[in-house]
């Protein structure tokens, strides 16, 4: 089956075509266009403009680059919560009008668990990971148990991919501001004490945002800053990680979201990981930001499994959690 599917959660709108025919995921095509605000942070409606100005184009080149026309389409899949409502509904509008144009069935996925079933999906061996989630808005640890995947720690306050956009906003290294921060990280030479938040298995991390900038007005260094600012947060994350694994007895920790592109929380996780016998997974680039394949691969996933939506029935949900969907397509 080959299906096409639309993400565009927040800043970025992406469409994929993913073919399970052999029964793996096989990604044909995976484009992805990036909103990037000039100054200040995300504007829903200004993020939904963009998407609408680039679905057209993305979805015909993404069939170019996949070898394949609209016939070819079994499957329609878009990305139906969580996340910005203007944002959501540009993505699904199109994955309508897309779907009802080709006549072909439409489904809508939960964005965080398609970042889980790309990992499962593409990487071999990795069959029941717990998920460290780490994206801008989102941060949460995500494993299997009885049905659902459920959410074993969170953030209380705002994502860590947030945290580190707002910090350095404040201190002008313009949006996204991770990688910049990991750069200036990497010339830290002292370790400033910060807030260490885990609250039970849930994080904060407003809080080190606040003493962060409080930091940067005293006049410390801004590479002793981004350095202390990672190696709280980080370790905070892979704690809590750790813990889920504890407690599910899982022996596979995968990384999602686009915080994940970070070679020092790649170093903490594999090291727990290592620490703990278990094996360390994460995504290609394009398969661990926001992005198309995923939630195409999910829809197949779905699909396969019996479920069915109808387009008059397609809405979207800002606040669909994780642990909301009922998980047909494993035992
Ligand atoms: P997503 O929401 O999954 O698309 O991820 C976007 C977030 O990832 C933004 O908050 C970026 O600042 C963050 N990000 C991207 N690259 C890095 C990096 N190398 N280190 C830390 N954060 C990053
Ligand atoms: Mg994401």
């Amino acid at each position: 089956m080959i299906c096409l599917g639309i993400e565009g959660t927040a800043h970025s709108i992406g469409v994929g075509v993913v073919n399970d025919d052999d029964g793996k995921c096989r990604v044909f095509s995976n484009l992805i266009k990036i909103y990037r605000p000039e100054k200040g942070g995300i504007h829903p409606r200004e993020a939904a403009n963009h998407h609408a100005k680039y679905i057209a184009d993305l979805i015909k080149e993404s069939m170019e680059k996949a070898k394949i026309c609209s016939n070819d389409i079994n499957l329609v899949s878009f990305s139906m919560g969580p996340g910005l409502g203007p944002c959501l509904r540009t993505a699904a509008t199109a994955a309508r009008a897309l779907s009802l144009s080709i006549n072909k069935p439409i489904i809508g996925v939960n964005h965080c668990v398609a970042h889980l079933e790309i990992g499962r999906g593409t990487l071999d061996d990795c069959n029941d990971p717990v998920l460290l989630y780490t994206s801008g808005a989102n941060t949460q640890v995500i494993a299997f148990a009885e049905g659902r995947y459920r959410v074993f720690g969170e953030t209380l306050d705002i994502g860590i991919g947030n945290c580190l956009d707002k910090f350095g906003r404040n201190v002008g290294l313009g949006f996204p501001s991770g990688p910049k921060i990991e750069e200036l990280a990497k010339k830290g030479k002292q370790y400033l004490k910060l807030p260490y938040s885990i609250k039970g298995m849930d994080l904060a991390f407003s809080g080190l945002l606040t003493a962060a900038g409080q930091y940067y007005e005293k006049g410390e260094s801004l590479e002793d800053i981004c350095y202390s600012i990672q190696e709280t947060t980080f370790a905070a994350l892979t704690e809590v990680t750790e813990r889920a694994m504890a407690h599910t007895e899982k022996n596979n920790v995968l990384l999602g979201g686009g915080v994940a592109s970070n070679k020092r929380l790649r170093e903490m996780v594999q090291i727990m990981a290592e620490e703990r016998g278990a094996s360390f997974f994460v995504p290609t680039r394009d398969l661990c930001i926001d992005n198309g394949a995923m939630i195409a691969w999910l829809g197949i996933l779905m699909y396969k499994s019996g479920i069915r939506l109808k387009v008059e029935g397609s809405f979207i949900d800002q606040r669909f959690r994780t642990d909301m969907v009922d998980v047909t397509w494993r035992d």
